[in-house]
């Protein structure tokens, strides 16, 4: 029997060392009150709420902050606790306007009953009453609320910005927002300021959260205990008790928060993180806590339509499936099935893509089938199958909490994949290294111990020079190396001819600060690589891929927790449309569509003949429509006219298409060139899964019924197969994923609906028994085997700055937007945060073309111009411009390079020649 048993209220407790009493308190179920107490963040002991009875104690302790150690006899509900508690929240009752309480002066405390009906004759009622847990504490000790004189202090109500009301008059300072901000989300935004009855939460300067570092992320709401933070979309439309709660998976980023929906009347009026579900762990981003009520949109789609001549005219789905089903089939017949491609959905869930693939192969006949991966980590997913077997991410959201040493290169994860970044900020708040490489100074690079700036591009050039020293000084993992990979000599053969002093001049970053990097990297084992669209789209974006791959194969580091190589997929379900077979060259679970047994396995599945010879890629698939080697696109879900490079060439094939067919939920650019446009229903409105970058297949729930006639995307694709004559049995998401996808897919083979009720599970899932797979490659042993080290020099861009453009354009995301706003613009409060795009130029520049910060300014490459507001910022070094292709009108894509990757077609996204010209 172990030693560290703890005696709370007479019972024996197991505990771990290093737990405190309130920890081994709630692991088993004893509630002691607590009001700042916060999970994962410092103790503060500040409420004093948590005090407990400790035998030979001559106080009371605080539990929060007190270590549980042997034979320990605690009390947590001793007379004397209970009165401490009391006179402890009489205190705290005095220090602010809490008029739950003060609305019931001579009359005891009010229940919410009664304050419902304070509230509907319109009483300044707290906003939090029924959720504050000040309230609700004081009620259940009975406090008597007029036994101190309340503080005089009165605050002005802080509500300026779309988001967050603050009234600090209402502020208990009790320091959870303050830990929320700093130790949770590491935003640093907030901290206290003042002294003594003046002291309060501010920003730096006690400016109003708009014009501060606060990023709205809405944590401080989500632990705030009284009505000092409330969310402003929220409040008002609804009491917790009127609604129902529906756990779901975020529909933006590849992170794959776990969100609980407050419904009320079919409508999502709030959202709030899972506590303690994983990956996020009670954490969310301004996205996923604020983005949700594009789904109530009045501009959503809600019948199908048809087009006549310029004009879409309302039909019956009858009409528009049969009129589909005929012309695929007269396209088919007369052109045969190559003739016809689709681009399934990374936004919708897996059971979707899951039937459009099967619809493209089992019925019409053909591989061409892909999806928006091409436009982002194809090279991921070739690159790492080619280095490992497997092209997903190796290790797991988890492992960034506990990770000794990150290298991060080509990731703005604190704007792409928010709460990603949290537990990397965390981890180096906890004393994790950080490197960081990137040609813009972004906010990730704030918290780095090296921050390595090197120009776009030149990836290949500083990963090769890493190894270069850690070959040439004997740093790497020789064992690793010998009995784990294959390819050393021949990979070495090259990185020879990248010394620091030549990749220096390549990539702009001084030898002796590569050397450094390179002895770090060495230093702590394992690190943790992590990357995201900086490394994949370029033309050289595989290569950048193979090299990540062999920097940290040489360091030994793939196959353990806290290391490996980590893509963040951009996203919610680009990972699972990749999974689910939607490229043409893979089947559901990367069964490879050029291999007989796999083929003939989905042959007899399926029931249907269907080619060995991969499809077309997007940019194939595009470009067929104006060649006439497509007749028929069919677009799920893609807004292609705002996403793909050089807008004017893609609507121009878009204007040529004999038969263009969509599904979606809202109008879009893409949409415009549509004959047949399908209402789909949206995130929340059906149930499915998403995976998330760590291959965590997770449920995605149904809270709401879909607007009009709107209907799952997976009966769309149905629909147009029965009426090509094929009879597909599965009727909902959960028999097509039961019954079909992890039958088919040994990858998934032991995922079922029943087994992710909480919180998912990451595939590999072999059978039904086996927990998972955390970290792939389990201590080196490849999925195929040995991995690959393969030998990659570097390639320049494919466009590059000159006389005439003497700029390089660079591309990515915004915090506040996704893609192309269609979800995001249409969510109230975003577009308040961001309302337009801006081009970011240096203030060196800036000078030399007489450039003022918030000038209008025409950014000009070969393929086109946008006229756009610049915004000076020492982010981005000289010669460089930086734009998202957040916003329509100046969107960077109508600039971008189509040149793309040989092997993953993926376009340059990240580099193009642009000139800028004052207005
Ligand atoms: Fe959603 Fe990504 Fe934000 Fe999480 S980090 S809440 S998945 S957008």
């Amino acid at each position: 029997m172990s030693d560290n048993i703890i005696s709370i209220d007479n019972r024996g407790y197991n505990f771990k060392t290093g737990q405190t009493i309130l920890e081994v308190a709630e692991e088993n179920g004893i509630l002691i009150p607590t009001l700042c107490y916060l999970k994962g963040a410092t103790p503060t002991g500040a409420c004093r709420m948590c005090l407990v009875e400790v035998a030979g104690a001559r106080s009371l302790l605080t539990s929060c902050s007190t270590p549980a150690a042997p034979n320990m006899s605690v009390n947590t509900s001793s007379p004397r606790v209970i009165n401490a508690r009391r006179y402890n929240l009489e205190l705290l009752l005095s220090s602010g306007r809490h008029n739950c309480l003060s609305l019931g002066k001579g009359k005891g405390l009010l229940t919410d009953a009664q304050l419902d009906e304070l509230s509907a004759k319109g009483e300044d009622v707290c906003p939090a009453y029924g959720v504050c847990e000040l309230q609700s504490l004081a009620v259940q000790y009975q406090v008597n609320p007029d036994r101190f004189q309340a503080s005089q202090t009165r605050y002005e109500i802080e509500d300026v910005n779309p988001l967050i009301t603050r009234d600090f008059s209402r502020c208990i300072l009790c320091g959870r927002c303050v830990q929320a901000c700093n130790e949770i989300q590491v935003n640093r935004a907030i901290s206290f300021g003042y002294r003594g009855s003046e002291a309060k939460v501010i920003t730096r300067g006690d400016r109003p959260l708009s014009k501060s570092d606060c990023v709205f992320c809405g944590q401080c709401i989500q632990v705030c205990p009284t009505g000092a933070l409330v969310n402003k979309k929220a409040s008002g439309a609804y009491r917790q008790r009127e609604t129902k709660k529906v756990r779901t998976t975020c529909p933006y980023c590849g992170v794959g928060c776990q969100q609980l929906l407050h419904v009320k009347n079919n409508r999502i009026v709030n959202v709030t993180a899972v506590e303690d579900g994983a990956p996020n762990m009670g954490r969310l981003c301004v996205k996923g806590r604020y983005g949700y009520d594009f789904i109530h949109s009045s501009e959503r789609l809600t019948t199908p339509l048809i087009r006549r001549g310029k004009e879409f005219v309302e039909a019956s789905w009858d009409e528009a499936l049969d009129l589909v089903a005929k012309k695929f089939t007269e396209i088919k017949e007369k052109h045969g099935p190559d003739a016809i491609a689709g681009i399934s959905c990374a936004r919708s869930i897996n059971e979707d893509s899951y039937n459009m693939q099967k619809l493209f192969r089992a019925v019409i006949g053909t591989n061409n089938i892909d999806h928006c991966a091409r436009t982002c980590h194809a090279a991921t997913v070739a690159g790492l199958a080619r280095s490992f077997g497997s092209g997903a991410m190796t290790n797991s959201f988890a492992d960034f909490q506990k990770a000794r040493m990150f290298f991060v290169i080509g990731s703005n994860m604190t704007e792409a994949h928010p709460v990603a970044a949290t537990f990397v900020k965390q981890a180096v708040r906890n004393g994790a290294r950080l490197i960081v490489v990137d040609p813009r100074y972004t906010a990730i690079a704030e918290h780095a111990h090296t921050f390595l700036q090197i120009k776009v591009g030149s990836d290949v050039a500083l990963l090769n020079a890493l190894m270069y020293v850690l070959i040439t000084e004997g740093l790497y993992d020789r064992q690793y190396v010998d009995t784990c990979t294959v390819g050393f000599e021949e990979m070495k053969a090259v990185v020879m001819k990248y010394p620091p002093e030549r990749a220096a001049e390549i990539c702009g970053v001084p030898a002796q600060d590569i050397i450094k990097t390179a002895r770090d990297l060495a230093s702590v084992k394992p690190a943790m690589l992590i990357y995201t669209l900086g490394i994949t789209e370029h033309v050289c974006g595989v290569n950048n891929v193979l090299s990540c791959a062999n920097l940290q194969m040489l360091l030994g580091n793939v196959g353990f927790e806290c290391g490996g190589v980590n893509p963040l997929r951009g996203q919610n379900n680009v990972q699972g449309a990749c999974d689910m077979g939607a490229l043409p060259g893979d089947l559901p679970g990367y069964q490879k569509v050029a291999d007989p047994s796999a083929n003939e396995k989905f042959r007899k599945a399926w029931g249907a003949e269907f080619p060995l010879k991969p499809g077309l890629m997007m940019p194939d698939m595009i470009t067929g429509l104006k060649t006439g080697a497509i007749k028929a696109l069919y677009v799920f879900g893609e807004n292609i006219a705002n996403t793909e490079p050089n807008i004017s060439h893609v609507e121009e094939c878009l204007e040529a298409a004999e038969f263009l067919v969509c599904n979606d939920i809202f109008p879009t650019e893409t949409t415009r060139f549509a004959h047949v446009i399908f209402p789909s229903a949206a995130w929340s409105e059906d149930e499915g899964t998403f995976a998330n970058s760590e291959r965590r297949v997770s449920m995605v729930r149904k809270a709401v019924e879909p607007p009009g006639q709107a209907r799952p995307n997976w009966w769309i694709f149905r629909e147009i197969a029965r009426r090509m004559g094929a009879t597909w049995e599965s009727r909902s998401g959960r028999e097509i994923w039961d019954n079909e996808v992890s039958v088919l897919a040994p990858l998934f083979a032991g995922i079922k609906y029943r087994r992710i009720e909480k919180d998912g599970l990451q595939w590999p899932v072999p059978d039904e028994d086996h927990p998972g797979t955390a970290c792939m490659h389990n201590q080196g042993s490849f999925t195929c085997g040995l991995g690959n080290l393969v030998p990659v020099e570097w390639t320049p861009p494919d466009e590059q700055a000159d006389e005439e453009y003497p700029f390089v354009l660079s591309t990515g995301r915004r915090l506040y937007h996704y893609h192309t706003r269609t979800q995001t613009g249409r969510s109230e409060g975003l577009n308040d945060l961001l309302g337009e795009e801006t081009a970011d130029i240096s203030p060196k520049d800036a000078m030399a073309l007489n450039i003022r910060h918030g000038e209008k300014i025409k950014v000009i490459s070969r393929r086109g111009e946008v006229r756009v507001t610049a915004k000076v910022t020492r982010q981005v070094p000289p010669g460089l411009v930086w734009m998202a292709f957040h916003f329509r009108e100046n969107c960077a894509n109508w600039l971008t390079n189509p040149a793309t990757d040989p092997v993953s077609r993926t376009a340059e996204f990240k580099a193009c020649a642009v000139r800028l010209e004052k207005l």
